[in-house]
């Protein structure tokens, strides 16, 4: 849709993470040179290894001010936050300062060192309960956790400091990110891990010996959740296409990613279940608490504006290229989880 940007110097921000790993070895196949900073807290340097990896953390304006004096970066993209909504209730200082008041410090340094450009992860979270489905950007943010509510806060930072600051900023909320790199060089690795495919393939592989079902008696078609997956090779495209739209010159703003297709914990168990050809073994368990009913994703707005279209909506296709991941961890093939036991 847009003219490919030139090669720039990006820096990731969390890219030993999940969606940030993935991303590092997309924009250094696009031919940029991408520098990393994690802290390693929940990353994995191996999973950095497409980029040049700075060990450090967003706490450190000393580093953050050494790092982006050194060298000129073109843009920022910050995937560095805690991402769980349960253990957000219980340590909401841990969220608020690393998610909400550590990102100033790194809008401070770009802004010292004249970086107009950041791609910053946000999430569905920020729209709490859903008062419609499919969820549009007009729909009204009510986050129910300090998860969610330090990435609003961050999208509110980013608008103020585009007004004062100039700063151009894009901000990406994932629906339910999931899959693994389609080469089989990356995938999810969370300690402990709360994620429902993940989890689901490590009963499939024998890490675990069974799913607890977290509420079966939602007002949906099964009484189990609904989520929207989307693969993270998409949201990574999403990621590049925004950076070509901020380079365009054009306005910033938020955008929800989503393939727009429902399905629920026990769709996703029986999709599994085809992927893999194993039983999988269910137990219902009481609602977990703060999960609404359904989040499905309105991605019009990213159709339009970045030409953004799912390579993978498939979910399992997403399963497959999970299941490939899981088995390595399973067989020990990887050089950080050899053997590693499931919980
Ligand atoms: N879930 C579940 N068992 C698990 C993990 C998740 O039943 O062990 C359910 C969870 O309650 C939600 C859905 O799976 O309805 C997706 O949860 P996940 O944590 O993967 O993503 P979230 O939607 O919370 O971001």
């Amino acid at each position: 849709m847009f003219l490919r940007v030139e090669a720039m110097r990006i820096l990731v921000v969390g890219g030993a993470g999940y969606i940030g790993s993935h991303m590092v070895k997309r924009l250094a196949r696009d031919g940029h040179e991408v520098v990393v900073l994690d802290n390693l807290s929940t990353g994995h340097r191996e999973a950095a290894r497409f980029g040049e990896m700075v060990e450090g953390d967003l706490g450190d304006s000393a580093l953050l001010d050494r790092l982006l004096g050194q060298r000129p970066f073109a843009a920022v993209m910050h995937f560095g936050a805690y991402s769980q909504v349960g253990e957000s209730s219980q340590e909401p200082a841990a969220y608020y300062r690393n998610n909400a008041a550590y990102t100033l410090n790194l809008l401070d340094a770009m802004r010292a060192h004249a970086v107009h450009l950041l791609v910053f992860s946000s999430t569905a979270a920020v729209f709490g309960e859903p008062t419609y489905i499919p969820i549009d950007e007009s729909h009204p943010l009510h986050p129910l956790n300090p998860y969610g509510r330090s990435k609003r806060m961050v999208e509110e930072i980013l608008a103020d400091y585009e007004q004062a600051y100039g700063l151009h900023w894009a901000a990406l909320r994932y629906f339910n990110a999931a899959g693994a790199d389609p080469e089989g060089d990356l995938g999810e690795q969370h300690e402990p891990e709360t994620h429902l495919i993940p989890i689901v393939l490590q009963v499939a592989s024998g890490r675990r010996s069974e799913l607890q079902v977290f509420g079966d008696d939602y007002d949906t078609p099964d009484g189990t959740c609904i989520r929207d997956y989307v693969h993270v090779t998409d949201l990574c495209d999403a990621h590049a296409l925004a950076l070509d739209y901020l380079c365009s010159g054009r306005p910033s703003r938020a955008w929800n990613l989503g393939t727009e297709a429902g399905f629920s914990v026990r769709e996703v168990v029986d999709a599994a279940r085809r992927v893999t050809g194993r039983e999988i073994p269910l137990r219902m368990m009481p609602r977990r608490p703060g999960d609404p009913a359904r989040l499905v994703a309105d991605s019009a707005a990213a159709r339009r504006d970045l030409g953004w279209r799912p390579q993978f909506p498939d979910l399992e296709t997403m399963i497959s290229h999970a299941w490939r991941w899981e088995c390595r961890i399973r067989d020990g093939d990887l050089p950080l989880a050899k053997g590693v036991p499931a919980r």
